[in-house]
């Protein structure tokens, strides 16, 4: 099974690379970047190799800034993109990062013409539709890393404030990657009982939560400079889901067509069946009144810079 991953220079790129080549479901993994970092990529793909022969795992690893070695990909992970610095907004990066996505989606789709395209440069609800829009691939095949990264900041939280393991924790953000993410705690359940029996449903700041979860990734970039770890983790989450056909549900950005409250024409982060076609189906989920409320908000946000951002981009770009 072959990987590839655009942006493995980047601190993301490079950090969800490695975390793939350690699963055993990837047999091929290229490392590509633009011709300057590729003096780069080659210390990582060696170094990553010595790291991965203490494991006695024998992927092969090819750097290259040549985008034909992409071919053959099963999986492409775009993150490459200008990262947010603390004081900016998702969608402050919006317009650079539109023009990488779609140029990188378009060799993706020369190159690899059969792959899923996982896209995790931010504001990645949009970059999925541009990505989508771009590509020409069929809606099923280009995916965002949406809300699942969100989703499991949250599991911490849970685990922590009930002091429970984390596995124990089952619940879901859904909507955007950003301000107007959803908490979905009308079917949040620890150990299988729904989080509303419990007693300390009623006295749950709910807002404070989402506040925090919608925080973390800035509170890490303040801390050391980026996010690395959750992020990779959480791409080799849904890569490995792919490629074995697991059919889990994970929380991730897709193109929605009126299947969830009639919302269309928009990328947002809903829970997904995936398996090796990539989204195989869209859960409907029944949401509380508030949540539903939120949810439509993010809907309308995310669909209006959308179409901002795509009244602002070259023709030959998206089409
Ligand atoms: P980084 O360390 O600065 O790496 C950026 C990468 O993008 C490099 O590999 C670089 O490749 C490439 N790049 C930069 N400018 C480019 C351009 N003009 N054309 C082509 N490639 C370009 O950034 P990072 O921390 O890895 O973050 C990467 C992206 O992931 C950001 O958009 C960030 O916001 C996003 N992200 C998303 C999530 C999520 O949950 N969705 C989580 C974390 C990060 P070259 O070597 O070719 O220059």
């Amino acid at each position: 099974m072959k990987v590839s991953v655009i942006g493995a220079s980047g601190r993301v790129g490079k950090a969800a690379a490695f975390c793939l080549a350690e699963e055993s479901v990837v047999s091929d993994m290229v490392l590509l970047s633009r011709e300057k970092s590729l003096d780069q990529i080659q210390g990582e793909a060696l170094d990553m190799k010595d790291a991965l022969a203490a494991k006695d795992i024998g992927v092969s690893i090819t750097p290259s800034s040549n985008f034909e070695d992409m071919a053959g990909s099963k999986i492409v992970v775009i993150t490459a993109g200008v990262p947010r610095t603390p004081d900016m907004t998702r969608m402050d990066l919006a317009i650079p990062n539109a023009k990488i996505v779609a140029q990188y989606s378009k060799l993706v789709a020369k190159y690899a013409p059969e792959s899923i395209i996982l896209v995790i440069t931010n504001p990645v609800d949009v970059m999925t539709y541009v990505a989508y829009k771009a590509s020409g691939f069929p809606r099923n095949r280009v995916i965002g890393l949406g809300n699942h990264l969100d989703s499991l900041r949250l599991k911490n939280l849970f685990a922590k404030q009930f002091n429970i393991h984390v596995s124990e924790v089952h619940t879901r953000i859904i909507g955007e990657h950003g301000e107007h993410m959803v908490l979905l705690l009308s079917s949040t359940s620890i150990g299988g009982i729904l989080f509303k029996d419990f007693s300390q449903y009623q006295s749950l700041d709910v807002d404070a939560i989402i506040e925090k979860v919608k925080n973390a990734g800035s509170y890490v970039i303040d801390k050391k400079g980026a996010t690395e770890y959750g992020p990779a983790f959480a791409v080799s989450n849904i890569v490995k889901t792919i490629l074995n056909d697991e059919k889990r549900i994970l929380t991730l950005t897709t193109y929605l067509d009126g299947e969830i409250y009639g919302t269309n024409d928009v990328c947002l982060g809903v829970p997904v069946k995936l398996g090796k076609n990539g989204v195989e189906r869209i859960i409907k989920v029944n949401m509380s009144d508030d949540e539903l409320k939120a949810f439509k908000v993010a809907a309308e946000v995310v669909k209006s810079s959308t179409q901002e951002l795509m009244s602002k981009l070259p023709e030959e770009l998206i089409n």
